[in-house]
């Protein structure tokens, strides 16, 4: 049974749709995220804070925005959003959003946010609700006794990310990287490196302390 520090009560051993409930009732419970995306010029980041929602039975997590906003102009180009939540906990989630037309889901979203409602009661068809359909996310909690308590999930279909360091089949067990690692969370076992990526800082001192070019250092390709 895993003894290390918890993260909102995770563990390495969580499944995918643990960690996805956890991290979204966090999220829901804060009741907004701030969100990045890229502005229309397609390179200047920018950024807000959005209301989020859960507006069906499958948990899913909604936001919404009107079609003057430049947010809307960015979603129309490009539907991709990260967004992250702080509450000693961080949880961050990066989406690909789709416009939802649904009825249902948009008299729920009036239903929980009477003052938009009335903001937009002149047109409320100018108002876009959107669904984060896909993506993938991270829990992750550092405060607490130093130590690092990371999970990592994924959603509609969507792969995990990757960890950031991981050991390549260079390693000779040396042992250099483990003596160097500021978290204590790599073994040497069976003569190779073995890191434990739950409580791994993503530093990369093992990265640049291997002399055999045995740990890489993996990009994250968005799909
Ligand atoms: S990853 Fe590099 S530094 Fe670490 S044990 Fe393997 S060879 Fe040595
Ligand atoms: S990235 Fe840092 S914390 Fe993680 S295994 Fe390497 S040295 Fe340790």
């Amino acid at each position: 049974m895993y003894n290390g520090p918890k993260c909102l009560g995770l563990t390495p051993d969580s499944g995918n749709d643990e960690i996805i409930k956890t991290a979204f009732d966090f999220v829901f419970g804060i009741g907004y995220m701030s969100f990045a995306s890229t502005a229309a010029d397609g390179k200047t980041p920018t950024c807000r804070g959005l209301e989020v929602h859960r507006l069906d039975d499958c948990g899913n997590m909604y936001i919404g925005a009107s079609h003057g906003k430049h947010f809307y102009d960015e979603m129309e180009k490009n539907p991709r959003i990260c967004g992250v939540a702080i509450d000693t906990v961080a949880v961050r989630i990066s989406a690909r959003v789709r416009k939802v037309c649904d009825g249902k889901i948009r008299a729920r979203y009036w239903e929980l946010n009477r003052g938009t409602e009335k903001m937009y009661r002149k047109d409320l068809s100018n108002f876009q609700v959107y669904v984060l359909e896909r993506g993938d996310g991270e829990v992750f909690h550092v405060y607490e006794d130093d130590a690092i308590a990371r999970v990592r999930f994924s959603f509609g279909g969507d792969a995990a990310r990757p960890w950031t360091y991981t050991v390549n089949s260079n390693c000779t067990g040396c042992g250099v990287c483990a003596a160097n690692c500021m978290m204590n969370v790599i073994g040497i076992e069976e003569g190779r490196a073995v890191m434990d990526h739950y409580g791994c800082n993503e530093c990369g001192i093992c990265y640049e302390s291997c002399s055999c070019k045995a740990v890489d250092k993996n990009e994250f390709v968005c799909c």
